[in-house]
């Protein structure tokens, strides 16, 4: 029996060998996974084997099975259950990714980003100081003990009176709640000054930014009017560093993360981009593909690519990120970390575009500058773009009851659950795996989406065939740095104490 047979779905005698298992060829190799992600990879010939329950119960292949709980006679099923509901964890908490975007207005104008922004003279997009109290109000009656608050834009410096008011009051309106909470800002720096990083410093608020790589190409994709915007960011970049450094934390943990947006032009520039963030300091860089949100038609030709292009491109900027690991340099990359820390441990970091089912309204939600409440910073970009679908309320009038069982946060939930996606259940990578419904909405016409056909999907699906093949062959070093990138480590720092004042 070939593996071809086995894929046209005609009946085949296993002599009741294996459990339950999804698989995939990857090259001469043959992933086998379990439903709560145990995994292995086989040989074809080992793969055939096992298919048929051909196995030497006396050999090392039986014994290895065995332990990745794939033989039917040793079928563990408590362990089984307990191991997917380790992955499932975050399903027993309500959203705890909370986006405030307190303006659209930006000083910045960006290739790909359209809908986000507005002129510096557009104040009508400021968030009113009632608004963001109104939303503060709403985003404590989480029921997550886990509350991260994210400015974003536009550009949040722009409105800074306002972003000082939403951390005090949620900050003095969570002593009584006592709930973990952390503070995030995404910005170009470009307006930042020694009073506002004072302020930010001392009130723990996470900085992060965006690079786009080398200088070169990250002014030619994010202007300034007058500036280098990449002259703009990078002295502070190293500013905040030194200042975690005097506070006596470990650069390791606390640093300025930035964020890449991979446009066409970045593929060939894959190790500039990389030294650009070694360079900067940076320990992750996040190797992301351009989205379909905020930009004009036009301008999809000039940023966007085909999808194996983009895959080559990441194995080669992975390959260089171990081989510089091996020379001591301490980077990882995000996707592969995001991937590897549930294919190596067994754990979910919660990454909520990366999860089963997704984040959207039921662990991340949105916050318009006009209080219109999204799902996600993506549902609220397709509202810029005059598409309301995911609007799910607002901040004035809606409970937190009435936005996590929306109908259409029902609706996501149901899509983003990729055991019951077709094509995803005869995907091993579905223990690992997310979709993301407002993605599916737009590039397909539909939440659900078809996997055949979605970008998102080629890009998990070959990320995670290249990280197995690495699990498969790759020397003990490589191993280890891969390993290494597993690694959660808590930023206590930046949880503000709840209990002074009581
Ligand atoms: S989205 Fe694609 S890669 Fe992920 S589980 Fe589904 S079919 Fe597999």
């Amino acid at each position: 029996m070939s593996l071809e047979v086995l894929q046209s779905g005609a009946a085949l005698d296993t002599g009741g060998y294996p459990a339950f298992f999804r698989f995939r060829e990857i090259g001469e190799r043959v992933v086998v996974t379990s439903i709560e992600g145990e995994w292995i990879v086989l040989t074809r010939e080992e793969f055939r084997g096992f298919l048929r329950g051909e196995v030497d119960r006396d050999g090392a292949l039986h014994q290895r099975l065995v332990e990745r709980n794939l033989v039917r006679e040793s079928f563990d099923a408590r362990r089984a259950a307990e191991a997917y509901r380790r992955r499932k964890r975050f399903v027993h908490y309500g959203p705890n990714l909370h986006l405030m975007v307190v303006t659209l207005r930006c000083n910045e104008t960006c290739v790909y980003c359209h809908a986000s922004r507005a002129n510096l003279d557009a104040l009508h997009t400021d968030m009113t100081i009632e608004t963001a109290e109104r939303a503060v109000d709403l985003i404590l009656r989480t029921t997550s003990p886990h509350v991260t608050i994210e400015f974003q834009g536009g550009e949040p410096l722009v409105n800074f009176p306002v972003v000082q008011h939403i951390v005090e009051y949620a900050t003095q309106r969570n002593r009584g709640l006592g709930k973990q909470l952390e503070f995030t800002m995404v910005s170009n720096l470009s307006l930042m000054d020694e009073t506002k990083l004072a302020w930010l410093l001392a009130h723990r608020v996470q900085l992060c930014t965006s690079i786009d790589g080398p200088k070169s190409l990250h002014d030619k994709q994010r202007k300034l009017p007058t500036l280098s915007s990449y002259d703009a960011a990078e002295p502070w970049i190293a500013r905040i560093n030194a200042a975690y450094r005097e506070a006596g934390l470990d650069p390791t943990l606390y640093h300025v993360e930035a964020l890449l947006t991979t446009t066409k032009e970045t593929l060939e520039r894959w190790r500039e981009v990389v030294d650009t963030y070694v360079a900067l300091g940076c320990r992750a860089l996040f190797l992301r593909p351009v989205d379909p949100f905020g930009f004009a038609e036009k301008t999809r030709k000039i940023v966007e690519y085909p999808r194996e292009d983009y895959l080559a491109y990441y194995r080669r900027a992975v390959d260089y990120i171990i081989e510089l690991n091996h020379q001591g340099v301490e980077i990882l990359e995000r996707y592969a970390a995001i991937f590897l820390t549930k294919i190596l441990t067994g754990d979910d970091p919660n990454f909520l575009d990366i999860r089963s089912p997704g984040g959207a309204g039921i662990g991340q939600l949105a916050y318009n500058y006009d209080g219109t409440i999204y799902s996600s910073d993506e549902g609220r970009m397709l509202g810029a773009m005059g598409d309301p679908t995911f609007a799910i309320g607002d901040v004035r009038t809606s409970r937190y009851r009435d936005i996590v069982s929306h109908p259409t946060v029902r609706a996501m939930a149901i899509a983003s659950n990729l055991e019951g996606q077709p094509d995803c259940v005869d995907c091993p990578y579905v223990p690992y795996c997310g979709t993301q419904p407002e993605h599916n909405h737009k590039t397909l016409g539909t939440m659900m989406g078809r996997m055949r056909e979605s970008s998102m999907c080629a890009v998990h699906k070959g990320i995670q065939d290249f990280l197995f093949e690495k699990l498969a062959t790759a020397d003990a070093a490589t191993l280890e740095i891969l390993h290494r990138w597993t690694t959660i480590r808590a930023r206590e720092h930046f949880v503000q104490p709840v209990a002074e004042g009581g």
